[in-house]
């Protein structure tokens, strides 16, 4: 299928959805229980450009989704563990001018670099008002965080570009993504969002920093949701080169191989992908069916937004799932958005004592089942939504 739409990155035209999770509500946006809707909802489709090889939204007339002030303890435990490897790699000189693009959903590496001698640009207030007064500001900065930020820009050709503009000569470029290629391979279909414009591979990555002069050096891994990367870069002309002539070290050089053995730049790697979702779907429209005949029941828990997109895909409604608990206040009296169906408080899940409770994160099986003991004190059963065990 070629669209209209012109690559984010390369500005190309030739490419293919490879991802289509039909129409879902914007990120975040949870109608009030008396709200009738009906909700606004927009395709949610990733495209793959044939030309860069850039995974990115197709199309998104939502509004970016606001930043928030929690940090998970997973990105600060990282962040720490990143600027360590990052700083023994000696690409983090003290003294050296550090700025960082933020990202909506925090881990801010600034008080770590100042801590270890760098000088935040903006060196007034906290980590969260550095990053806004730097992007304010036409500074150039000697080494340029950008952890989880680059996907929220729509244009990324115009944002890779501003971030190499601000890189003072002799200066290092620090991007980090949730890896494509970990998303291919784990079936985190649920990774495609609203809001998050672009899905990189190194390869796609290079490419995008080669247009602006830009080479990678380093790349680091971690287990933050199951593959994320840190990529280095500095200007071209700047890069140290090895004997042989590299400026990108081996860590780039298997990366990169890595990425062209899987695929993650061609549309066959994504089938896969696209029939996990509609199976997963099928098969837990189906477990609901087989609870109301029956007569069995059951609740959800978690309202986070996979959990929204797995039952708009699957079709699910109140008749099958009457209730979702989620222990967030901000989202009760609300519904699942696109839905009818109600969150309510984790006390309220436990007063209604459902046989089976499908846990939409399954990371949060352990954390759940030690918090709400009475779940399997009264006879009901956690379950994870995705496998349906
Ligand atoms: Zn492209």
């Amino acid at each position: 299928m070629t669209g209209h739409h012109a690559c984010r990155a390369c500005r190309g035209q030739d490419g293919q959805i490879v991802l289509d999770l039909g129409n879902q509500p914007a990120c975040d946006y949870f109608p009030t229980y008396d709200d009738p809707g009906p909700d606004p909802v927009y395709p949610l489709q990733m495209w793959l450009c044939s030309q860069c090889g850039l995974a990115q939204l197709l199309e998104d007339p939502t509004v970016p989704e606001e930043p928030k002030g929690a940090e998970p303890a997973a990105l600060v435990a990282q962040a720490a563990d990143a600027v360590g490897r990052v700083a023994a790699a000696g690409l983090l000189p003290p003294g050296a001018r550090v700025a960082e693009y933020g990202s909506p959903h925090g881990g801010s590496w600034l008080g770590l670099l100042a801590g270890r001698g760098l000088k935040p640009v903006f060196a007034s207030g906290g980590a969260e008002e550095w990053s806004h007064l730097w992007a304010a500001s036409e500074e150039e900065a000697d080494v340029i965080v950008d952890c989880l930020g680059l996907m929220h820009e729509a244009d990324q050709q115009a944002a890779i570009a501003e971030r190499a503009a601000r890189l003072a000569p002799g200066g290092v470029l620090l991007i980090q993504f949730h890896s494509i290629a970990a998303i291919v391979r784990l079936g985190q279909w649920n990774a495609l969002r609203h809001g998050h414009y672009a899905y990189y591979s190194a390869t796609a990555l290079s490419a995008m920093l080669a247009a602006v002069g830009l080479t990678p050096r380093s790349a680091w891994h971690f287990d933050l949701y199951g593959g994320t990367v840190l990529l280095a870069a500095q200007r071209v002309g700047e890069a140290q080169r090895d004997a042989e002539g590299h400026a990108a070290d081996e860590t780039i050089r298997d990366l990169l191989a890595a990425e062209e053995a899987a695929g993650v730049t061609t549309p066959a790697a994504y089938v896969a992908l696209q029939q996990d979702v509609q199976a997963r779907a099928d098969a837990l429209r189906g477990w609901l069916a087989g609870l109301k005949e029956s007569g069995t029941p059951v609740l959800g828990y978690s309202a986070a937004s996979r959990a929204i997109a797995l039952l708009r895909v699957a079709g699910v409604d109140a008749d099958l799932l009457p209730a979702v608990a989620d222990a967030s206040p901000a989202k009760l009296c609300t519904r699942m958005p696109g839905t009818a169906i109600p969150v309510i408080s984790p006390a309220e899940m436990i007063a209604q004592a459902p046989r089976e409770v499908a846990l939409f994160v399954s990371d949060l099986m352990a954390e759940v089942r030690a918090a709400y003991p009475q779940v399997e004190a009264a006879g009901g059963h956690w379950v994870d939504a995705d496998v349906l065990r």
